[in-house]
């Protein structure tokens, strides 16, 4: 099930940007991102346990065991050192995502990438290979790109919430990580249960309130 979600998620947000890309096109500003760049792979992936489990699913069908064990070790060396990391100072860490193919750059994962992934557009490849210069140079994005990701991702959460089912988000190699280590996880989440507590999305510790001066 949860593929075929996926499958119809990124049709949708693949229709709702093509006259975006067509727009882009006619301005002279088109979108520099193509297959075997992955320059964005090191940014914090935030997602749903929709596509978690979506994306899991993919990989171990696609995938021959070779190249999945591959991947998991990846994963392993990856959250062996970004474990619970604030999200930009992990990105700085340039902990390319295991899901991409070290050999081609190519996203394995591309059919059931998550929302982030494919939300992430860029105008400029010289941009995106400077993001981890020092200064990092900021990223042009087409502000629609970025309010369809959130669109996609608002919809979502309320229509989780109207199922009563939770819509705790990922760190994406942690989640990947909890998803091989508790195989039932997903008939628990399909059931209203919180899962993957140790993989959840960077929370900022919570500022102490100021006692009240008297
Ligand atoms: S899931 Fe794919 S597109 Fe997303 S960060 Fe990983 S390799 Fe890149």
């Amino acid at each position: 099930m949860s593929q075929t979600l996926a499958r119809e998620r990124i049709a949708l947000m693949d229709a709702e940007m093509a006259p975006v890309f067509a727009a882009m096109v006619n301005t002279a500003t088109p979108v520099a991102c193509a297959k075997g760049c992955g320059s964005c792979c090191t940014l914090t992936v935030e997602v749903s346990a929709d596509e978690l489990f979506a994306l899991v699913d993919y990989l171990e069908q696609s995938l021959d065991p070779d190249a999945l064990a591959a991947l998991k070790a990846r994963a392993r060396a990856n959250d062996a050192i970004g474990h619970g990391m604030e999200p930009l100072a992990r990105h700085r860490k340039r902990l390319v995502c295991p899901v991409q193919d070290p050999a081609t750059k190519a996203c394995l994962g591309h059919a059931a990438r998550p929302n982030p992934c494919q939300g992430y557009v860029s105008v400029s490849l010289p941009d995106c290979e400077a993001d981890h210069a020092d200064p990092p140079r900021r990223v042009e994005r087409p502000t629609m790109s970025g309010i369809l990701t959130d669109l996609m991702g608002g919809s979502r959460d309320q229509a989780l919430a109207s199922a009563g089912m939770a819509k705790t988000r990922f760190e994406l190699t942690a989640g990947l990580l909890a998803a091989w280590r508790e195989p039932g996880a997903e008939a628990r989440w399909l059931a209203g249960k919180e899962i993957f507590p140790d993989a959840r999305s960077y929370e900022p510790a919570a500022e102490p309130i100021p006692a009240k001066s008297r």
